[in-house]
């Protein structure tokens, strides 16, 4: 049944040091971005919680900007913000490329970064770019700030080493070396949720990241470690299908997510080479 939105309550900080401190002293509060994601639970009655923390008026979570070389993007950028940042197509075009694939232009206008992070859906788009970037996810409390590997940052299903008095204020992306490659595989070319969805980069040692095949994003290091030792196509495929761990579920089973993994790892390899890695 839908949750009855009347029931629920807001509380709406103006900065951020505000708002971290509403999180550690008024708490339990969820944090609420663009809502595409929260929207979904309360149409579906899946969300317990009745009180919420409002994020869209904090400045601070907002803008895309350059540290040294890093690229430094703030929680609250919006997919229609990354799909025409000339920073984020320069340094990370398939960031641009994934965000065109989500939703549609409306849940591109609301849908966050960090929304699309803190969800930590398996199947978020986002979610293989960042991995092979070797991103940071940068998290803050009223008490400090704490920067996670985004490798580290999922420990399981739907779940994150974030606390529940922290918010992501940012992610942070170093310069990735390498052609960038992104695909997603789902039942329309709009709208849908991936069947399979990989980033890779073609690299000395190449990176590659899916979604949608694990209980979390992956990376696979043993897949990886062939193509980077000169072996076969065929090894690599061999050993990608059985490094991931697909289910069968509405969208999709086990076997088509196996067999479409092992197709678009040979269609980044080949796609690569003609762009003359
Ligand atoms: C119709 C529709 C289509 C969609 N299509 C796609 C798609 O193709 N691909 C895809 O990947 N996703 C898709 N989504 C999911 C969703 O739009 C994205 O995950 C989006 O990025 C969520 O961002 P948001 O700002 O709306 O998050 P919200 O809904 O506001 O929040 C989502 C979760 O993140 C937490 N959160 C948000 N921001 C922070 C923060 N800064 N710090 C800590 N916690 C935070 C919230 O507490 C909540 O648990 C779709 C959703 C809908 C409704």
């Amino acid at each position: 049944m839908a949750t009855a939105l009347s029931r629920l309550s807001l509380l709406q900080p103006r900065t951020l040091g505000e708002a971290l401190r509403v999180l550690r002293d008024e708490g339990p509060l969820v944090p609420l971005a663009g809502c595409t994601d929260l929207y979904a639970g309360f149409h579906f009655g899946t969300v317990p919680e009745q009180r919420f923390l409002d994020l869209q008026g904090l400045r601070e979570l907002g803008g895309i900007r350059r540290r040294g070389e890093t690229l430094v993007i703030g929680a609250l950028t919006t997919y229609t913000e990354l799909i025409r940042s000339p920073l984020v197509r320069r340094h990370l075009p398939i960031l641009a490329e994934a965000s065109r694939w989500v939703g549609s232009p409306q849940i591109q206008n609301r849908g966050t970064l960090g929304g699309n992070v803190a969800n930590a859906s398996p199947a978020g788009d986002t979610l293989p770019v960042l991995a092979v970037a070797e991103a940071t996810v940068v998290l803050r409390s009223a008490d400090r700030e704490r920067r996670v590997p985004f490798g580290s940052f999922y420990t399981g299903y739907r779940q994150t080493v974030r606390r529940s008095d922290e918010l992501i204020v940012a992610i942070e992306v170093p310069p990735v070396e390498g052609r960038q490659w992104f695909r997603k595989v789902g039942t329309r070319a709009a709208q849908a949720i991936s069947k399979v969805v990989m980033a890779a980069v073609r690299a000395p040692r190449p990176r590659i990241a899916l979604g949608s095949v694990a209980p979390t994003v992956v990376r696979v290091p043993r897949t990886e470690a062939v193509l980077a030792e000169g072996g076969t196509l065929a090894e690599a495929q061999a050993v990608l299908v059985d490094e991931i761990q697909p289910i069968d579920d509405l969208r999709s089973t086990a076997a088509y997510r196996r067999r479409v993994s092992g197709n678009l790892l040979a269609r980044f390899w080949s796609d690569t080479a003609r762009q003359g890695t």
